[in-house]
C-alpha cells in the first residue's frame, strides 16, 4: 500500500467521524439486552439496510434450536459481504450485538447513546457497539476509496456472546461460515483498547463438586452425616494445596491485568442444606442435618497446562481428602470448559493491525491475552480458524459497569487502524 492510500483512507474514516458517533447512538438504541436476547432482529435489519446500501450483500441467520432459541426471542445474526474487482483474501470484521442488563447506578439513559465529552454512554457502548461502529465505518471507508482491491470484506453482527455464542458465532462456525476455505483473517473488535492487540485467551473449566451426607434431626446430628461438613474439608485441603499449587503456575501468555498470568480458581457458589427462602418468607429455619453440598468452581488455565491436568489435580484433591476422612463422598458434575487459544505474533492478521496501528497511533502496539475467553474459542475451535485476534476501541473495565462509555477519538483512531489493515491485507 502506497503512501498516497494510506492517506486517502484515513482521511475517509476521519470524515466519517459524525457518522460514527451517529451509528454508534442508533446501535444502542436498540436495546438488545442479554438475556433474555431482545431486539435481535431489529439490529441486524438495520445494520442489514445500511451495508446493502453501501454495496455489501446480506444474509440474515437465525440460529434454530440454539440454547435460548425460541419464537419468542429468536437468535439472529447478520453476515455482510463486499466483494472487490479481483481475486484474494477475505477479512472478516465479528462483533457480538447483545448486550448485559442495565443493573444499577445510571446517571444517564442507558439506552439513550448521550453524547458528553467526547463519549458515547449507554449500554453497551464500549462493549461492543462502539466497535461494531468502528467496523463498519472502517469498511465502508475502504470499500468507497479502494473499489478495486483483491478479496472481500465481510462483517458480521452476532447473537449471544454475552451468554457464550452459542446463538451467535458457534452456530455460524458449525455452518462452516468461518471456515478457513472462505474467510482468511478475523478481526473481533471487543474493547481491549485502541493500542493493544489481544492475541487470544486463557482456557476455562467449570464443575460442580457435590459432597454426600445423610439427614437427620438437627437436634441429633450424630444420627446424620453432615455434607456441609464434608464440604468444609474439601475447602480446607483447596487452600492447603490445591491454591498454592496454582499460585506456583505462570504463563508466557501476555495476559492482562498481571496477576491473571497465574492459573485462577474460583469458588462461584457455595450451596448446602435447607435453600435460601424467599425474602418475605417469615418463618423459621427447620433443623436438618444436610444431606448435600455443591460448589460451583470457574478454573482459568494455562496455555502451557493441558485440560486433562487440570481435571486431574481436582480429582487427585478430592482422593486425598477421600483417603483420611470417613463417611466422605464426592460427585463431580462437568458444566462447561473451552482450551485456550492465542494467535501466533507473525500471524498475518496480527502483523498487519500491528503496521496499522505503529502508522496512526505511532507507537508500537502492545500484545496482550484476555484472562477470560470471548468468541475467539469458537472461531479457533468450531471454525479451525487460527488467524484471529480481539482489537477494538474502549476500555475493558468499563464493560458491564453502569455510565459505560466508549470514547469518540478512540473509535476513530481505531476505525482507522482497522481501515489501514484492510489495505494491508488487501491491495497488492
Ligand atoms: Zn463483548
Amino acid at each position: 500500500m502506497d503512501e498516497g492510500t494510506w492517506h486517502r483512507l484515513e482521511a475517509a474514516v476521519a470524515a466519517r467521524r459524525g457518522a460514527l458517533v451517529a451509528l454508534t447512538q442508533d446501535l444502542i438504541r436498540i436495546p438488545t439486552l442479554n438475556p433474555p436476547g431482545r431486539n435481535y432482529r431489529d439490529i441486524c435489519d438495520y445494520l442489514a439496510a445500511r451495508l446493502a446500501a453501501n454495496g455489501f450483500g446480506v444474509e440474515l441467520i437465525r440460529a434454530h434450536g440454539a440454547p435460548a432459541d425460541s419464537d419468542t426471542y429468536p437468535r439472529w445474526n447478520l453476515v455482510a459481504r463486499h466483494e472487490g474487482t479481483g481475486p484474494g483474501e477475505c477479512v472478516h470484521f465479528n462483533g457480538h450485538h447483545d448486550v448485559v442488563e442495565v443493573g444499577h447506578g445510571w446517571s444517564v439513559d442507558p439506552f439513550g447513546g448521550e453524547v458528553k465529552d467526547g463519549r458515547v454512554y449507554g449500554r453497551g457502548a464500549c462493549d461492543m457497539k462502539g466497535g461494531l461502529a468502528a467496523a463498519v465505518i472502517a469498511a465502508e471507508a475502504f470499500v468507497e476509496t479502494c473499489p478495486d482491491y483483491c478479496g472481500a470484506v465481510e462483517i458480521s453482527a452476532t447473537a449471544d456472546e454475552e451468554s457464550g455464542g452459542y446463538g451467535g458465532v458457534a452456530y455460524l462456525a458449525e455452518r462452516g461460515w468461518f471456515d478457513p476455505a472462505r474467510v482468511q483473517h478475523v478481526i473481533i473488535p471487543e474493547p481491549l483498547n485502541k493500542h493493544r492487540i489481544c492475541l487470544g485467551h486463557r482456557g476455562v473449566w467449570w464443575a460442580e463438586i457435590e459432597t454426600k451426607g445423610r439427614i437427620a434431626h438437627g437436634s441429633m446430628p450424630f444420627l446424620g452425616d453432615c455434607a456441609v461438613r464434608h464440604m468444609g474439608a474439601v475447602l480446607a485441603e483447596m487452600e492447603e494445596t490445591l491454591f498454592p499449587l496454582l499460585a506456583g503456575k505462570r504463563t508466557d501468555m501476555p495476559v492482562v491485568p498481571e496477576g491473571a498470568r497465574n492459573s485462577t480458581l474460583n469458588i462461584n457458589a457455595i450451596h448446602g442444606g435447607e435453600p435460601e427462602q424467599d425474602p418475605d418468607y417469615t418463618g423459621l429455619p427447620v433443623p436438618c442435618v444436610p444431606d448435600r453440598c455443591r460448589i460451583t468452581i470457574d478454573r482459568r488455565f494455562l496455555i502451557e497446562e493441558d485440560i486433562a491436568e487440570v481435571k486431574a489435580e481436582v480429582h487427585t484433591m478430592l482422593e486425598r481428602v477421600k483417603a483420611r476422612r470417613p463417611g466422605f463422598d464426592y460427585e463431580i458434575h462437568e458444566l462447561f470448559e473451552v482450551l485456550p487459544t492465542m494467535a501466533e505474533r507473525d500471524a498475518p492478521v496480527v502483523t498487519a493491525v500491528a503496521a496499522a496501528i505503529e502508522r496512526v497511533l505511532g507507537r508500537v502496539p502492545d500484545f496482550v491475552v484476555s484472562p477470560g475467553t470471548y468468541d475467539q474459542k469458537h472461531i479457533d475451535r468450531i471454525g479451525r480458524l487460527k488467524n484471529c485476534i480481539a482489537y477494538g476501541p474502549g476500555v475493558l473495565d468499563l464493560a458491564h459497569q453502569p455510565d459505560e462509555w466508549v470514547g469518540i477519538d478512540d473509535m476513530v483512531d481505531s476505525s482507522r487502524v482497522m481501515a489501514l489493515t484492510l489495505g494491508e491485507l488487501l491491495l497488492r
